[in-house]
């Protein structure tokens, strides 16, 4: 019997080991999507054996929104990630943009987005996770919501964001319930449903307020005459809560669903000039998950009767909590452009007032600044808790494709990037060898790995050992013991029956022998002998009481050097735990430089490239003030770029920057024509440029100088100048066609040819110069050009194509003009059929528009037949991405007798 109580209790210990480490590895979930480093998901699988340790992990300490860099060291390492999502185009937009690209491009493999400045140059702009107009509600939740959601199941804070304009698709991405598709649930119904399915309904709970903040008063959604919830933040722990505020606890998917179908209801939605169900209010739900860490229950399940350690049963469940915070934030667009009436002024303050806090809140955490200004509206009062330093926070902004809004998604766009930078500055500013450190610490950890794995092994072997000769000394004290009692028992009795037998014996003989004094004395001598049989007996009995004594007192040492192993069992098992606490610490340490490191490496490489760029150079000595502020002035270069050349502009004046055009000096002659192509690039200096005598003095620089630099930058001015119309008609009644061809011809560098075609193709767009500009050789030219294959130069080229077919197809409908087109006269067609489908998207797409222009007159049918443009037509009319041209396509194709002849004529089937 004791035997078994001795295994039973070893065996729980070794039971409640195992029991812990095997909690931890499933616990440890799938890496994270939102990563700005996607080639790295092997650091989070290899940590995942080990996060069990987070298991220790309790509720976030205050978000650094409330204490700027406040940092609890069990918290996640990481920052703010951010991604970008392009809403499609609208029917209306489809409409009044036909003819416009769209104001940004997404490069979704790269992570990168460029924002169109003008018709030939872009900005670039990098971001965790680029969402395309394709991208699916669930690919959206998957990079965006899951990992946060994850986070909150484990017990921490998560906030998901969208901001952008109103009508761009927060409420789309957020809030969707998806009723009459399932694939279009949005992130809030697809949250719910992932927490759902973790939670075990009997110990977890799940509850859900969901609140609507608008002109600064908070009310409750769920319960709409209740409209003025205050916000109380526990001093301590930072916490935020909002005791005024409906919680429902939700148990299934259907009831939640009810619940968003009632707070929408409740919800105050003004219209606006841009979408008529955009929100100014910012909606927020609210999740809190209280979870009992699995394999930490108390003992109550021991079904098997046996009672199970104490240890065990006196530890109290462990439970976590996870606050979910998802919101859809008011557009973001400045209320003038909106359009609305009635208390607008006053709305607009209140709504300006939350969204701009919230963007200083950001600025002052990315910048690291000491004072993180929270308290100055609800929202990031609310968000404190929420947001940055522990808690996992995911933003998503939304744009759209429109170029009128260019400005509303610029703004949007460097929210985004000022986001990104939220926590990881805290540390940009040590100046760490990364590199050598994150290699230290990776010997460090395996060094500790193959420790831990040691000691766990010797630990285990120990284990046994003490285990299996505990074992083996009870049972044999057991056996020893029991042996001992039954054999003296069995003597004691043999004993006494023999003696008793005597007794009987003696006295029958001494009835017999009554009277016989002589006999009675042999009976006085039987007596005294029986008498000292009984005190042998007596003392061995007392022997055998010894030993049984001495034996008890051998179990009883036994049973303590027993518990003494057992607090050496505990004592290993706790450093165990702390070993892996110590490598989960440093594999977040190892995380967050790598990060750093990839975005330090990123930033000197985008270093680099500008000093590439920019070469530096050399000052002679002896030249006058201008010159040297030029040269200053243009060293300073990055961000600071455009003001320093601004403030250059109204230091020098135009006139002097111009006369060093011509400088003796080369070296000078570079500075000033980069600082002219500068001011040349902002729409507002173009014309003085141009009344000062630049662009005369540009198109001279062409000619006269042969520096390649030099006609590179020129020329990129003198596109830029092009895109005016009464600027078209100058440059080219000064001859600037034959000199622009004649840079062409010998240009090395592809991005001097795209100045060059970038410019043409922009003289190309002019009704008027037509006649003009083929007349000089502009179409030739631009095919000469397209001989240097580079993507970027053919997209200019194709623009050009596309432009002058436009104006020309305009010119023949409206009778002045009549003929071939010239673009044909000139042998460009065979150069458009053969890139109209290139997978180069630009290129492609103006070569299609050029050749939908061209099919529109007759005059052109049979050329284009014979050139193979039919094939290339049937293929747009059916899979170009555009609808439009598809319809235009269409149209053409079922219209015209020649092309209906040529379908025919070469069987295609339309
Ligand atoms: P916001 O909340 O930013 O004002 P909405 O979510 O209301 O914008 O979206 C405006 C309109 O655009 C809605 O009609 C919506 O259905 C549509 N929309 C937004 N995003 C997408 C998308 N990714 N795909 C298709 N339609 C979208
Ligand atoms: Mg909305």
């Amino acid at each position: 019997m004791a035997s078994g109580g001795g295994n039973n209790r070893n065996g729980t210990h070794r039971n409640s080991l195992k029991g812990t480490t095997t909690t931890s590895t499933a616990s440890t979930d799938k890496p994270l999507s939102v990563n700005s480093n996607p080639s790295k998901p092997a650091f989070k699988n290899k940590s995942s054996p080990l996060t069990g340790a987070s298991s220790g992990l309790r509720k976030s300490s205050p978000g650094s929104l409330g204490g700027g860099a406040a940092k609890d060291d069990a918290g996640v390492p990481g920052r703010v990630r951010v991604a970008v999502r392009l809403r499609p185009r609208n029917a209306e937009e489809s409409v009044a943009d036909a003819d416009f690209a769209d104001c940004v491009e997404l490069q979704p493999e790269l992570k990168r987005l460029k924002l169109r400045k003008n018709n030939w140059d872009t900005d670039t702009y990098e971001f965790d996770e680029v969402l395309t107009e394709f991208a699916s509600q669930k690919r959206v939740y998957e990079v965006v919501a899951k990992p946060v959601v994850e986070g909150v199941l484990d017990g921490y804070n998560g906030t998901i964001m969208a901001y952008g304009q109103t009508g761009t698709g927060k409420t789309y991405t957020l809030g969707r319930l998806g009723e009459e598709d399932t694939a279009n649930r949005g992130i809030m119904v697809r949250a719910m449903e992932d927490i759902l399915a973790e939670v075990s309904p009997e110990i977890d709970s799940v509850l859900v307020s969901y609140l609507q903040l608008y002109m600064e008063s908070l009310q409750d959604l769920l319960d709409p005459t209740n409209d003025n919830i205050s916000i109380v933040e526990e001093p301590k722990s930072g916490d935020v809560s909002l005791p005024g505020a409906t919680l429902v606890e939700i148990r299934d998917q259907q009831s939640f669903l009810e619940l968003l179908r009632l707070g929408e209801a409740h919800r105050h939605a003004a219209n606006t000039k841009l979408n008529t169900e955009s929100s100014r209010s910012h909606a927020l739900l609210m999740v809190h998950v209280k979870r009992t860490v699995k394999g930490r229950e108390p003992a109550h399940s021991s079904d098997n009767g046996n009672s199970t350690s104490m240890a065990r049963s006196l530890r109290p469940p462990l439970v976590r909590k996870g606050k979910l915070v998802v919101v859809d934030l008011a557009g973001s667009e400045r209320i003038d452009k909106s359009g609305s009436d009635g208390h607008t002024r006053e709305e607009a303050k209140s709504i300006n007032l939350s969204l701009s806090a919230l963007g200083k809140c950001i600025n002052a955490l990315a910048e690291n600044s000491a004072h993180v200004p929270v308290r100055d509206s609800k929202l990031t009062r609310l968000l404190r808790d929420s947001f940055g330093g522990t808690a996992r926070t995911s933003l998503v902004i939304t744009v759209g494709p429109s170029p009128r809004h260019r400005g509303e998604t610029a703004s949007t766009i460097m929210f985004g990037q000022r986001a990104m930078k939220v926590e990881n500055m805290l540390k940009l500013k040590e100046e760490f060898d990364y590199k050598s450190l994150a290699r230290r610490l990776d010997i460090q950890l395996d060094k500790l790995i193959m420790e831990h794995e040691r000691k766990q092994k010797a630990f285990e072997v120990e284990i046994e050992r003490i285990t299996a000769e505990a074992q083996n000394r009870i049972s044999e004290a057991e056996r020893n013991y029991a042996d001992a009692v039954e054999k003296e028992r069995l003597k004691y009795q043999k004993d006494y029956m023999e003696s008793i037998k005597k007794l009987e014996e003696k006295w029958m003989m001494n009835q017999q022998n009554q009277g016989n004094e002589r006999k009675m004395v042999h009976i006085a001598e039987e007596v005294a002998e029986v008498k000292k049989l009984l005190s042998k007996e007596t003392s061995l009995r007392k022997a055998a009481e010894e030993e049984v004594d001495n034996l008890k007192s051998q179990l009883a040492q036994l049973k303590m050097s027993e518990a003494l192993a057992n607090s050496e069992i505990l004592k290993l098992q706790k450093m165990v735990e702390d070993e892996v606490c110590q490598k989960e610490k440093l594999e977040g340490e190892i995380s967050m430089l790598q990060s750093q490191l990839l975005h330090l490496s990123f930033e000197a490489d985008e270093t680099r490239k500008r000093l590439d760029r920019g070469g530096p150079g050399k000052v002679p000595g002896g030249l006058d003030s201008p010159v040297s502020q030029v040269r200053s002035q243009l060293k300073d270069s990055g961000n600071g770029e455009k003001a320093s050349v601004a403030k250059l502009f109204e230091q020098v004046g135009l006139q002097k920057i111009l006369s060093l055009l011509e400088a003796e000096d080369a070296d000078v002659r570079i500075h000033a024509v980069k600082v002219v192509a500068n001011l040349a690039a902002e729409e507002t200096n173009q014309q003085k440029i141009v009344e000062a005598g630049g662009l005369k003095s540009l198109l001279m620089l062409l000619g006269s100088s042969e520096d390649e630099t030099i006609h590179r930058v020129a020329a990129g001015a003198i596109a830029n100048l092009a895109m005016n119309e009464k600027n078209q008609e100058l440059i080219m009644s000064q001859g600037g066609i034959s000199l622009l061809s004649t840079t062409a011809s010998h240009a090395k560098d592809p991005q001097t040819l795209r100045m060059v075609a970038g410019a043409i193709a922009n003289l190309c767009g002019n009704d008027k110069l037509q006649t003009k500009l083929r007349g000089e050789g502009g179409i030739k030219a631009l095919l000469e050009i397209v001989k240097c294959g580079h993507p970027d130069v053919l997209a200019q080229v194709a623009r050009g194509i596309a432009n002058f077919a436009k104006c020309e197809s305009r010119a023949s409908t409206q009778g002045s003009k009549t003929g071939r087109s010239l673009l044909i006269e000139d042998g460009a067609l065979p150069w458009i059929v053969q890139n109209a489908n290139s997978d180069a998207s630009p290129i492609r797409r103006h070569t299609e528009l050029a050749l939908c222009h061209l099919a529109q007159h007759e005059v052109n049918a049979k050329d284009m037949i014979s050139e193979g443009a039919l094939w290339e037509l049937v293929r747009i009319s059916q899979d170009c991405p555009r609808e439009d041209i598809r319809t235009l396509a269409h149209r053409t194709l079922a219209s015209s007798p020649d092309f209906i002849a040529g379908l025919k004529r070469l069987r295609i089937d339309y």
